[in-house]
């Protein structure tokens, strides 16, 4: 009940403001915060959601709330006060970042169905917690304190693969369970995996453990989420937007793999799930545990510089089963040797023939998809590209198609040059297609698989192939990140990494933190069981420090060569970024209207702002748009929330041009 006149509404629009309803008499008893409402928006009838209450309208014609759609809010007032900060912070409108914020079904103005009863995974076997060491001990005690006083705290848990950080969530989640309070564990996509899940089901029953992904049926998403609503469902596990899980009364956020680049979201609201996670926390006052082997800069510097987050190490792998040893091989050697194979230097053939005789498994990792990365015509130089990206096509063999990795079109392969006519079409470059097929020629009695996303297009082929591989019913498994992370198979002693280069060389300050995460990850997957694992590296870069504190499994060494290096550049954790890139199906306006932006960010941002460019963005070209940005350099994220609305307010942005805002990029 509320005594109010007006209802303040924020609707799915990028939009910086919210939208005044008088409401009703009729309405009055059912209106509150967090609820759906049908509103008159111009023409439209439009849903949104009640976000507050006013005595007053700053306009004069105040349009009435047409409907209510709730009888219980859908938001409740932690997960609001969660979307206006991100909206703010990320520079898109509340009622965009709301509509983010809920299940499917709950963005379209209709009751949804009752969910038809599913098929549930098979029982998880049942698990006892461990008595801990004295360092997981520690840290554990360490997050128990504000747990059991209810107020929030930040940590890093910084531990090597195996040292068992899991075994700390598990535990900490079980005290939060314990106080009646709920949890939630945000984890990669990828490593959203049956094995992953099941280590939370098993642990406090499957009852209690809700499971939230984006490969998941709209119906199930709803489904769980009214488990977790209900209170049904205490521990949720989830992908990146199971930060909005509407539990109840929450306890404790963990972030596992927090360096992991797949907490931020590409569309918008752009928001980053750690930065949301340490945020819904302190609202709710909750704990916070970020984990990872290999922290993201941003991280371990606030955890070493006292600037909030407490830092707790795990130094020790459980068992002592002693980290991989890791051989860089030098390929400018092999070559120059006159090995003829890129793939496959000689210590990786002989690893993958000792690995096949000893009737153990191997993982070889290349994070490119296809067969061959591009195609050209030997004759005139020609090269095959997309006709709305002019990016070069990536041909796949299992389709037989020329495929644009960033469209997602694809073309047949031309018999003769587009250009000449000519009959010199030949392929070049290596994707995982092609190493899959090179080890069948070379090894010809090995039972191989591939795991990329071509791979596992259909529903089920992504844990049948896991199942195979566990079943050792496959000897070795060909793959891009999707295997980089959490497998963990007894029997894999070698992984092989087909080239270090890829990522080491993409045009972005962060490669080489990508990198040596990578190859810290991928390595991981080596020697989990009591046989000793191999990791064997490939690179025409062997003296890249990325590469050389990967080999020592050193990240102290790594983490000082790369602040120092932020340092000198200025670049993030000593600054906080903003990408706006402006798209037009005309290049001379994009250029223009960015040169305008950049003049006016120049004029308008205050002393401590830099403004980098205007410059073609890095993916120029994208479905026929060009794209040119400007970056925008804030000394701290207070700063930039400040400033930044001024900014875009002002900027006329060209007739047909867009503007995208994406603060901290990735
Ligand atoms: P991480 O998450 O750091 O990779 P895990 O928590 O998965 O490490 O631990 C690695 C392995 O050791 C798991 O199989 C886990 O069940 C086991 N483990 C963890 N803690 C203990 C312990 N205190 N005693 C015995 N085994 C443990
Ligand atoms: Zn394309």
């Amino acid at each position: 009940m509320t005594l109010a006149e007006f209802a303040e509404v924020a609707v799915p629009l990028p939009v910086k403001t919210t939208f005044h309803y008088r409401i009703p008499a009729k309405l009055q008893t059912q209106a509150a915060p967090g609820k759906r409402v049908m509103v008159p928006f111009g023409p439209r009838h439009l849903m949104g959601t009640i976000v507050g209450f006013a005595d007053s309208s700053p306009f004069g014609k105040t349009k009435t709330l047409e409907s209510i759609l709730d009888e219980e809010p859908v938001l409740r007032p932690d997960l609001l006060e969660l979307t206006r900060w991100m909206a703010q912070v990320y520079q898109a409108g509340w009622g965009e970042t709301i509509a983010a914020a809920l299940p499917g079904p709950l963005r379209r103005a209709r009751t949804p169905m009752k969910p038809r009863k599913q098929e549930e995974p098979p029982p998880a076997t049942p698990s006892q917690p461990f008595k801990l060491t004295a360092e997981q001990q520690r840290a554990l005690e360490a997050v128990l304190e504000p747990v059991q006083s209810k107020t929030h705290e930040v940590f890093l848990l910084y531990g090597i693969t195996s040292s068992g950080k899991t075994e700390v969530y598990l535990q900490a989640i079980q005290h939060v369970l314990d106080q009646g309070r709920d949890s939630i564990v945000l984890v990669p996509e990828i490593s959203l995996t049956p094995q992953a899940i099941e280590r939370f089901q098993g642990r406090f029953g499957p009852e209690k453990v809700a499971v939230l992904h984006s490969g998941m049926l709209e119906s199930r998403r709803m489904q769980e989420w009214n488990r977790i609503r209900s209170g049904e469902a205490r521990v949720v596990v989830g992908a990146r937007s199971a930060v909005f899980a509407p539990v109840r009364s929450l306890g404790l956020i963990v972030v596992d793999e927090e360096h992991e680049p797949s907490y931020k979201q590409d569309d918008t609201p752009r928001y980053h799930a750690r930065e949301a996670a340490i945020r819904r926390a302190q609202i709710s006052g909750a704990a916070v545990i970020l984990g990872s082997a290999t922290p993201a800069l941003e991280t371990y510097y606030a955890a070493t510089s006292g600037t909030g987050i407490h830092l707790l190490r795990l130094q020790e792998r459980i068992d002592e089963v002693p980290l991989p040893e890791v051989t860089i091989v030098d390929m400018r050697e092999q070559i120059a040797s006159g090995r003829r194979s890129r793939i496959f230097s000689r210590p990786l053939e002989d690893g993958l023939t000792k690995a096949l005789t000893a009737q153990q498994q191997g993982i070889l990792f290349l994070n490119r998809r296809g067969f061959a990365t591009f195609a050209h015509c030997r004759k005139c130089g020609h090269v095959l590209r997309c006709d709305s990206c002019q990016i070069s096509l990536t041909y796949h063999i299992a389709t037989k198609k020329m495929v644009c990795h960033s469209c997602h079109a694809s073309t047949p392969v031309p018999d003769l040059c587009p250009i000449c006519k000519g009959d010199y079409v030949r392929f070049e470059g290596t994707g995982t297609e092609k190493v899959e097929s090179e080890l069948s020629r070379l090894l010809p009695q090995a039972r191989i698989d591939r795991m990329d996303t071509d791979a596992t297009q259909m529903r089920g082929s992504h844990a049948r192939i896991l199942q195979a591989f566990s079943a050792h019913e496959l000897d070795f498994l060909v793959g891009t990140q999707m295997i980089a992370k959490g497998l963990d198979f007894p029997r894999v002693t070698l992984v092989g990494v087909i080239s270090a280069d890829t990522a080491l060389n993409l045009p972005d300050f962060r490669s080489s933190e990508r990198t040596f995460a990578l190859l810290t990850q991928v390595g991981g997957r080596a020697g989990r069981g009591k046989m000793p694992g191999r990791v064997i590296v490939q690179t025409y870069a062997p003296h890249h420090y990325a590469i050389l504190a990967a080999k020592t499994h050193d990240y102290q060494a790594f983490y000082r060569q790369e602040i120092s290096i932020r340092k000198q550049l200025n670049l993030p954790p000593f600054c906080r970024l903003a990408d706006l890139t402006v798209r037009c199906t005309k290049e001379m306006t994009a250029r223009e209207g960015t040169e305008n932006l950049a003049k006016l960010a120049k004029e308008l941002l205050p002393a401590g702002f830099h403004v980098l460019g205007p410059a073609p963005a890095p993916i120029p070209r994208l479905r026929s748009h060009y794209r040119w940005h400007i970056l925008v350099k804030a000394p701290g994220i207070d700063a930039m929330t400040q400033h930044l609305p001024a900014l875009l307010k002002k900027f006329r942005c060209p007739r047909n041009c867009r503007l995208a805002v994406d603060v901290d990029p990735l």
